[in-house]
C-alpha cells in the first residue's frame, strides 16, 4: 500500500481532530491516522478515567473490527504497563515477550507491538498501540512515530475526554442522568425533523433492594455493572445507554421501531435471566422489568418516557421480569 509522507498525516490530524465531535470520532481518526503513518494491520486507541480504573472508551482500525476491545487491568500486558509506567514500549514478538498478555477473543493474532502514552496535566489518560500480525516488523522509528502522532492528537480527545467523563457514571460506566435530558431532546428532534423511528426502554431491576439485604451493598454495586454488561452484550454501536438512578436504567434507541425494539427488549429480560451475575461473592440470581415505547408524530421526550414508565409499571404489576409496551 502507498502511505502518503509521515509529516503529511501527522500535520493533518491536529485539524480533522478539531472538527470532529464526539470522543469516538477523535478516537477514530487517530487509529486511521495511525494506519496510515505505519506499517501495521491494526491500531487502537483506548482512554481511560483519571485514576485509569476504567476503560471510558477506545476505537480501533484495521483487523479485529466487529470485536469488543479487551478490557484493561492496571499494570496487566503491554496496554497497561504502557499505562501505569507511561513510558512508551517496543515489542518485536509478542510470543516470546514476556509483557505480552495474548487475548485470544481479540479476533487477530499480535505478533509486532508498539504502545504509547497520550498524557495531559501529567497523567496517562489514553494508550495508542499498533500492531502486525508478522514479528519484527516495527523499529525505535516506527515507535517515535507513533508517539508523535499520540502527542499531537491528545490535546483535542483530552477535550472531549473530559466532556465524556462529566457525562459518565463511575459504578457501570453508562451515560449518567446529566446526559440523558440532553440526548433525548436531540433523539426527540431528529424524530420530529427526519421522520425518523426512535424507541426507548426503561428498564428496573426486579427486587434489588433484597439483593444489598442479602449480599451486601458492594455486591450490589456489582451486580448493577454486570447488568450493564448484559445490557451491552445485545445492543447494537448508536444505541445509548444511561443509568437514571439507583437500579433504574433507560436505553436509548436511535432508528428503531417499536417491533425491532421490544425484540431487543425481550433479549435483554431474557439474557439477565438466563445466568446469575458473578460477583466476587458468588452467583446472584437477577432479573429485570422492561417498558417499551416508540416515538409518535409531536410527542415530547418526557411523553415518549412517561409512556415507557408506565409500560415499566405495568411489567412490575404483572409479576416482574417481563416486557410491556407502552400504549399510543
Ligand atoms: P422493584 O422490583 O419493585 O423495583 O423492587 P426494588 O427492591 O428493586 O425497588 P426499590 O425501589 O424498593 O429499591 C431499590 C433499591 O436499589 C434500594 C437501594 O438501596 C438500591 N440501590 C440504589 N442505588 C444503589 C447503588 O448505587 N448501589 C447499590 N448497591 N444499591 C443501590
Ligand atoms: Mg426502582
Ligand atoms: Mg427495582
Amino acid at each position: 500500500m502507498d502511505r502518503p509522507a509521515p509529516l503529511e498525516t501527522l500535520l493533518g490530524v491536529p485539524r480533522l481532530l478539531s472538527t470532529e465531535r464526539s470522543l469516538e470520532e477523535g478516537l477514530a481518526a487517530t487509529t486511521d491516522a495511525a494506519m496510515l503513518l505505519l506499517p501495521c494491520d491494526h491500531a487502537s486507541l483506548r482512554t481511560f478515567d483519571d485514576e485509569r480504573r476504567f476503560l471510558l472508551s477506545s476505537a480501533r482500525s484495521g483487523l479485529g473490527q466487529g470485536h469488543r476491545p479487551s478490557s484493561f487491568r492496571r499494570g496487566e500486558g503491554v496496554v497497561g504497563i504502557v499505562a501505569d509506567t507511561g513510558r512508551a514500549a517496543l515489542v518485536a514478538d509478542a510470543r516470546t515477550d514476556p509483557r505480552f498478555v495474548a487475548r485470544p477473543d481479540a479476533g487477530f493474532e499480535v505478533r509486532s507491538l508498539i504502545a504509547v502514552p497520550l498524557f495531559a496535566a501529567g497523567n496517562v489518560v489514553g494508550v495508542l498501540s499498533v500492531s502486525h500480525t508478522g514479528a519484527d516488523v516495527f523499529g525505535a522509528r516506527d515507535r517515535d512515530l507513533a508517539q508523535l502522532l499520540a502527542n499531537c492528537t491528545a490535546p483535542a480527545i483530552e477535550t472531549a475526554r473530559l466532556a465524556r467523563l462529566a457525562v459518565t457514571d463511575e459504578l457501570t460506566r453508562a451515560f449518567n442522568y446529566r446526559y440523558h435530558h440532553s440526548r433525548l431532546a436531540e433523539e426527540v428532534g431528529r424524530a420530529r425533523r427526519y421522520g425518523d423511528a426512535f424507541s426507548v426502554l426503561m428498564m428496573d431491576l426486579d427486587h434489588f433492594k433484597l439483593v444489598n439485604d442479602r449480599y451486601g451493598h458492594q455486591v450490589g454495586d456489582e451486580v448493577l455493572r454486570g447488568f450493564v454488561e448484559r445490557v451491552r452484550d445485545e445492543v447494537r454501536e448508536p444505541d445509548v445507554v444511561i443509568r437514571r438512578g439507583g437500579e433504574e436504567f433507560a436505553l436509548l434507541m436511535p432508528a428503531t421501531g417499536e417491533k425491532e425494539a421490544a425484540q431487543v427488549a425481550e433479549r435483554i429480560r431474557a439474557h439477565v435471566a438466563a445466568t446469575p451475575i458473578a460477583t466476587s461473592e458468588g452467583d446472584v440470581p437477577l432479573t429485570v422489568s422492561i417498558g417499551v415505547a416508540t416515538w409518535v408524530a409531536n410527542e415530547s421526550g418526557s411523553e415518549l418516557e412517561g409512556r415507557a414508565d408506565e409500560a415499566l409499571y405495568r411489567a412490575k404489576a404483572a409479576g416482574r421480569d417481563r416486557v410491556e409496551t407502552a400504549l399510543r
